[in-house]
């Protein structure tokens, strides 16, 4: 079990209190676990009981628990909650910003007991009447009920590929000789995956795979298998004949429109029965195109194949260095030593540490003094590690009315400022450009930071006139990140084609806030790759980063 699992755990064993009415101070001491459990960088599973006893917030009772978790995978305190709640009452509780509090009014009160009931509810504005809900809190609720009933079952680009392997990896130890491959769209690195699709080429049975209990065989249907993994996601598993994978390959991989626009541009061609997808594009006489590209938004795909001229797209060697890195001096995980010592291992030319700036308070932001004397160990730590560079950058806030967090004198120090929103995210489309232009217009600002604030698969970005913040990072040199982070990957691919036209660079950044963060980089390329970019349209594939002051 990770350690997010454990500290999970434990968040879900306080909700389920909560919803009990427990005593407060249980259940805050759990939640404080939860918290620190979530920071802490060893795996628990590797720490002897001792060691796990001198967490902070982890007392002897907790540490009991982690150790019940660490054995079996099960908890006897949170089994007990589960017993005693109904499943689509626990289900509630990871409907976001719907706190415990409020679910055991709708549980208690109204008696509802699945989510489905519970928007019908805030349909029938049957909420209204009961204490905590105004017409408000009832229209909120039900558009955060909406939002979680179209994201269950969707994956996280980082947890699809995740499971892609572990699945691979069972087909390919139990199956010998078999051929196994990502279809669909995990394999066009869509930032979110809705159908996890494999395919197999292997001619024999596919039993010996599912076993009831890493992965369960749901139903078969024209050769395709449908299975759940133990905690429960869903995985379609496809199966084909050796000799034909490659034709198999290629038809599961692109989207209809891709394949309809293929089949047109070849009406000829028969395409089956071949062994490796590349086979497939030399007979239709055309480049191999990238899986990434195979989608409605490329009508014109093909035919560019045909005329060879297809983009070059960006990979993970062409990254030279990593910007957008948070370290102890704010929210991360690591100092800023560790931080500079682990990207230069990693073979990077140079780091650029952007922690976070005053307003953030929460993230404990830095003030003035401490931006000081942060430069002044960057200073040492440059003089020692050269000729790897380390860049001062500052995450800086865009404060309501657009405008910046420090004084212009301060913000002259730094090599580079990401400017990002991170507060009063609800603004209506006219406001948030308003907001995002003005702060592309500072002079100090180089890059735009995950442009619309977007959680995938938890909370929807701020709507944008990308004209008007297009035309404003065009004409102020002013770069786009691609917030790497599997949560965000943002600013969306769809609208990398748009800003490359209007000459602007995209920053592909992990916003790590520790070391492991860094590696998010791979899933920034992916998605980079889908938008066209290319290693000369990157703004960090530049040997050293090309700031505009
Ligand atoms: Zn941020
Ligand atoms: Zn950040």
């Amino acid at each position: 079990m990770s350690n997010k699992e454990i500290a999970y755990a434990f968040d879900e064993l306080a909700n389920l209190m909560d919803l009990h009415e427990e005593e407060d101070f249980r259940t805050r001491s759990y939640r404080n676990a939860y918290l620190n459990l979530r920071k802490l960088d060893r795996p628990l599973a590797e720490m002897s009981d001792a060691e796990i006893k001198d967490i902070k917030g982890v007392g002897p009772a907790i540490a009991g628990k982690i150790r019940e978790l660490l054995s079996g995978g099960k908890m006897a305190a949170l089994e007990k909650y589960r017993a005693q709640t109904p499943p689509g009452v626990v289900e509630m509780l990871d409907v976001n910003g719907f706190g415990p509090k409020k679910v055991r009014v709708v549980w208690q009160e109204m008696g509802i007991e699945t989510i489905g009931e519970l928007w019908y509810a805030c349909n029938e504005n049957r909420l209204v009447e009961y204490k905590g809900f105004g017409l408000k809190t009832q229209a909120d609720l039900k558009q955060k009920l909406e939002y979680y009933l179209r994201s269950k079952d969707k994956l996280h680009l980082d947890a699809a590929d995740e499971v892609a392997d572990f699945v691979g990896a069972r087909l390919t130890g139990a199956l010998r000789g078999a051929f196994v491959s990502p279809v669909g769209e995990l394999r066009r690195r869509c930032p979110v995956v809705e159908r996890l699709e494999l395919l197999v080429g292997y001619n024999g049975e596919l039993d010996p795979v599912f076993d009831g209990q890493a992965l369960t065989l749901e139903k078969e249907e024209n050769s395709a298998y449908y299975a759940r993994l133990e905690n429960n996601t869903p995985v379609i598993i496809h199966r084909c004949l050796a000799e034909e994978f490659g034709s198999k390959m290629f038809k599961l991989t692109g989207s209809a429109a891709f394949i309809d626009t293929f089949v047109k541009a070849a009406p000829e061609l028969n395409f089956k029965g071949m062994r490796i997808e590349q086979e497939v594009f030399e007979k239709a006489g055309m480049s191999w195109i990238a899986p990434e590209l195979r989608e409605p938004e490329y009508p014109d795909i093909v035919e560019h194949a045909r005329q060879g001229k297809l983009p070059a797209l960006i990979t993970e060697q062409d990254i030279r260095g990593i910007l957008h890195v948070h370290t102890t001096w704010s929210d991360g995980l690591h100092t800023l030593r560790e931080m500079c010592e682990y990207v230069r291992n990693l073979g990077y030319n140079y780091i650029g540490i952007t922690d976070h700036s005053q307003s953030a308070f929460y993230a404990n932001g830095l003030k003035p003094d401490r931006v000081l004397a942060q430069m002044a160990e960057i200073d040492a730590l440059n003089a020692e590690m050269a000729p790897f560079r380390i860049y001062k950058g500052i995450e800086s806030d865009i404060l309501n009315d657009g405008s910046l967090d420090y004084s212009d004198d301060l913000l002259a120090q730094f090599d580079f400022v990401i400017a990002s929103v991170h507060s009063n995210l609800k603004m209506s489309r006219e406001k948030a450009t308003e907001r995002i232009v003005r702060a592309v217009e500072n002079p100090y600002t180089t890059i735009l930071g995950h442009p619309t604030g977007r959680l995938l698969l938890s909370r929807e970005g701020y709507p944008l006139d990308w004209d008007a913040v297009f035309d404003a990072c065009a004409r102020h040199g002013v770069s786009i990140e691609l917030n790497a982070n599997p949560y965000r990957l943002d600013i969306d691919w769809t609208l990398i084609p748009e800003a490359l036209k209007r000459g602007i660079k995209i920053s592909i950044n992990p916003d790590a806030h520790s070391k492991d963060g860094v590696h998010d980089i791979r899933y920034g390329v992916m998605v980079a790759r889908k938008g066209g970019l290319e290693a000369e349209t990157c703004f960090n594939a530049a040997e050293l980063p090309i700031f505009k002051r």
